[in-house]
């Protein structure tokens, strides 16, 4: 029997990127998977999956989502929130529509989710892992309030652990540098995103930059029963790169 067989799971931008690896493990695990995102269904997404257009920063779509679920699937077991946006400012250049945006997505969306599953699964049990970031621990330069909101996500994953184990576990990953087109635009902000990227990969002890299945791996092992002892965690999947002094290592 496969590790997640027959577990009822939603995930959160699912379409494309961290997303769409996330989904494509936990149907390879034997899960039923929901997913969502604000655009229509991806034409390659897999057949098995259930496609819902929705906003996660509405709660009225975060309640349609749980809502087909419970349809589809008659109960949620596994929910992973991952749907997320950046953008690239600092504080002052920050206007009231991205703090809208960022926070609503980011913050607000995360919130949402959780607040619709997290009933159904304190009467049957359940897991769920939210996306974060090491920008939640570090702060990238000039993305303020996405560093920001993934400090929220993770204080959000703590909370929720505390206030309704033992039926619900919850626990976060935060990614490094993952090639998807959000890192590609976070790239593109450099004066030379090629030496930029070569930089990046130099700074890597993993010895290159990240994938999304490096992300859908770990977030499968905190959904299965073998991680039952592991709640309100925020795991790194960095390839080491904030493991690292930020001496330069060339200079000893
Ligand atoms: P992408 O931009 O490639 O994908 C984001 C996904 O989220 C898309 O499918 C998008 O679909 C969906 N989405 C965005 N807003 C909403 C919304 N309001 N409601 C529903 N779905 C939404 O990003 P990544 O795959 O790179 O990132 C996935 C997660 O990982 C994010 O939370 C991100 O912050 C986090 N992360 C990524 C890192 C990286 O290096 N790539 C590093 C650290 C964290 P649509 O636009 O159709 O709605």
């Amino acid at each position: 029997m496969s590790a997640l067989e027959g577990e009822a799971a939603i995930v959160t931008g699912g379409g494309r990127g961290i997303g769409r690896a996330i989904v494509r493990r936990l149907l390879a695990d034997g899960s039923n998977v929901l997913a969502c995102g604000r655009g229509a269904r991806p034409d390659d997404l897999e057949s098995p999956v259930k496609w819902i257009q929705a906003d996660v920063s509405r709660s009225s779509d975060a309640k349609r989502v749980v809502d087909a679920a419970m349809t589809v699937f008659g109960r949620v077991s596994i929910l992973v929130n991952n749907a997320g946006i950046q953008v690239e400012k600092t504080v002052p250049q920050t206007t009231d529509d991205d703090w809208d945006t960022v926070i609503g997505v980011n913050c607000k969306g995360v919130f949402n989710m959780c607040r619709e599953v997290i009933p159904l699964m304190e009467t049957n049990g359940g897991s769920i892992v939210n996306v974060g970031s090491i920008s939640g621990n570090v702060a990238d330069p000039s993305m303020a309030i996405y560093n920001a909101s993934k400090s929220f996500v993770h204080g959000l994953t703590r909370s929720i652990a505390v206030d309704h184990g033992p039926k619900v576990r919850c626990n976060a990953v935060s990614p490094g540098w993952i090639m998807t087109e959000m890192a590609t635009e976070g790239f593109a902000l450099a004066k030379d995103p090629e030496r930029a990227i070569t930089d990046a990969v130099a700074r890597h002890p993993s010895g290159r930059l990240g994938k999304p299945e490096d992300v859908a791996n770990a977030i499968a092992w905190l959904l299965d029963r073998q991680a039952g002892f592991v709640t309100g965690q925020c795991f790194i999947i960095d390839g080491g790169l904030t493991s690292a002094s930020p001496l330069r290592p060339g200079l000893f």
